[in-house]
């Protein structure tokens, strides 16, 4: 059977509009999605990363948490058939306030899975407020049981393999340790690329305010050189099939060129499966 990415929909939040691109909008509230996914078909199931704690931990961001009922992490697993306890390993992308929010409802024995350096950046201090003191004490208690915690090198080791067919790569850019999680799907490689790309239209669709052609434009929230950011953008843009950030639909990618995105209604119950169909055209 083939592995498939399910889209787990982890509510929504308010933000100012030029923390996801630089200088974009300055002062204007956007609202965007909190996704995480479930990759099914393959030895074990896996969900890569869990969502915000709750409503109240966004306002330490001055941000907006929109987490109803079927957001809950259970409820969205539940929609297909399985249970927190089903789930062999919780992969993050890296531990920001949003990513890695739920991982205390995992028990012991599913393993967390964390680029070692995104762990020691997490308490670096450095974006110090957006790695909140609740997750990152849970995730230091995982340390101290056998199988809770499993820490990845890869600026050292290059890609790692968790089970045949999903393998874990320093992403670059974002956050110092931040990683992508890439999937071999029957028609390509999707790769869930965390927050390296937030928004689809404004950092590569539409070149607004840039001169350059093929430019991307940075995010308005990284700990990397701008140098660094652009060039992991592109880096996503020629070597996947598909790319699923946390905060945008997926796209579906050819020649470098975004070419479709994946339809889903919202709000509403998300069904839409990678590689799957409905992708329309941009
Ligand atoms: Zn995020």
């Amino acid at each position: 059977m083939a592995l498939q990415i399910h889209i787990l929909d982890y509510g929504d939040i308010e933000l100012e509009t030029s923390f996801l691109v630089l200088g974009h909008e300055c002062g204007r509230v956007r609202r965007v999605p909190v996704y995480g996914f479930l990759i099914t078909g393959g030895e074990y199931p896996i969900v890569v990363d869990t969502g915000y704690r709750d409503n109240a931990i966004m306002e330490s961001l001055g941000m907006r948490g929109l987490q109803y009922h079927d957001n809950m992490i259970e409820n969205q697993l539940a929609r297909h058939g399985l249970r927190v306890g089903d789930i062999r390993y919780v992969l993050h992308t890296h531990l920001h306030i949003d990513h890695a929010g739920k991982d205390d409802k995992f028990p012991m024995n599913t393993t967390v899975v964390i680029n070692r350096r995104e762990m020691e950046f997490s308490v670096s201090g450095i974006m110090f407020p957006q790695y909140p003191k609740p997750d990152i004490k849970h995730l230091i208690d995982r340390i101290y049981e056998p199988e809770a915690m499993r820490f990845l090198d890869l600026d050292i080791t290059g890609a790692e393999e968790i089970i045949p067919g999903v393998w874990c790569e320093r992403a670059g850019a974002h956050t110092e340790g931040s990683m992508n999680v890439i999937v071999e799907t029957a028609e390509g490689l999707a790769c869930i690329c965390g927050d390296v790309i937030y928004d689809f239209n404004d950092q590569i669709v539409n070149h607004v305010y840039t001169n350059n052609w093929m430019e991307p434009r940075v995010t308005g929230n990284h700990s990397e050189s701008k140098r660094a950011e652009k060039g992991a953008i592109k880096k996503l843009l020629n070597n996947y099939t598909f790319l699923l950030p946390i905060h945008d639909r997926p796209a579906k990618i050819e020649r470098q060129r975004v070419v479709g995105r994946l339809g889903m209604s919202v709000p509403g119950p998300m069904t839409e499966t990678v590689p799957n169909r409905p992708w329309f055209p941009v």
